[in-house]
């Protein structure tokens, strides 16, 4: 058996048994084997690391643990500054966008109620997940850490929240993206772009009291749903005050 050391830095640590939190601790291994999945075999899902260092130098995830290693893993967005070394992933997605897993609804509707693009449906597959987090570098937003340990998911994030305001909250502070909200400019039902549109274009589809009271209107680029400011709007409105 041959023996290595790891230790996990700042939120890693969610991931490790209390015992194995914030310490270097021994592990043994019989194959060498490569560090992306000894990480993993620890429990840490790969997308959520960002930096590896092997007795102080910095290795990608295909390095293959040597007897004595001293293996240092930190996460996406340490606050540390490592901006000399190199990092596991070309570089972290600046253009923000979302696939939620299936159990994620309330949290992709309030994302998009902030405008951010958020690919949801209640019938993706694991692999479309995968598929799609990989194909249109859409950041991977579940609970389920052995889909974010699939091969194709380079950018993921575990949730560590339960319920779906506190989920916003945690994304918005993960992805430090309260400066970039838009509210009310994404559809609600299919994540499409919002314009404006003139009453008279959709006039024939509104209920009398809103034709009546209502004089301003956006509508989905892609499914053709009209949006007003009407209760609904305001309810969105303290919701989205209520988050500071
Ligand atoms: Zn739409």
């Amino acid at each position: 058996m041959k023996v290595a050391h790891f230790r996990f830095y700042a939120e890693l640590n969610d991931f490790l048994p209390p015992s194995r939190r914030f310490v270097a601790f021994r592990e043994s291994f019989e194959v060498r084997g490569s560090v992306k999945d000894m990480i993993e075999s620890l429990g840490v899902p790969h997308t959520e690391v960002d930096l590896i260092l092997a007795n102080g130098e910095s290795v990608d995830f295909s390095y293959l643990v040597q007897e004595g290693d001293r293996i240092s893993v930190y996460p996406v967005f340490e606050s540390i500054d490592i901006t000399p070394v190199l990092r596991v992933r070309p570089r972290p997605l600046r253009q923000t966008r979302f696939v939620l897993d299936i159990h994620l609804g309330r949290l992709a509707n309030y994302l998009r109620m902030l405008g951010f693009d958020a690919l949801y449906r209640n019938d993706y597959r694991d692999e479309e997940l995968a598929r799609l987090s990989c194909e249109q570098e859409r950041i991977l937003l579940t609970r389920d850490r052995n889909l974010l340990k699939r091969r194709a998911v380079q950018h993921g994030y575990c949730l560590r929240e339960t319920r779906p305001r506190r989920q916003l909250l945690e994304v918005l502070a993960r992805f430090d993206l309260s400066g970039s909200m838009g509210a009310f400019t994404r559809c609600l039902r299919c994540n499409g772009l919002l314009e404006a549109v003139a009453k008279e274009q959709i006039a024939d589809r509104l209920p009398p009291q809103t034709r009546e009271h209502y004089q301003e209107f956006h509508q989905c680029a892609s499914c053709g749903r009209v949006y007003w400011k009407g209760s609904h709007y305001q309810r969105m409105r303290q919701f989205i005050e209520s988050l500071g």
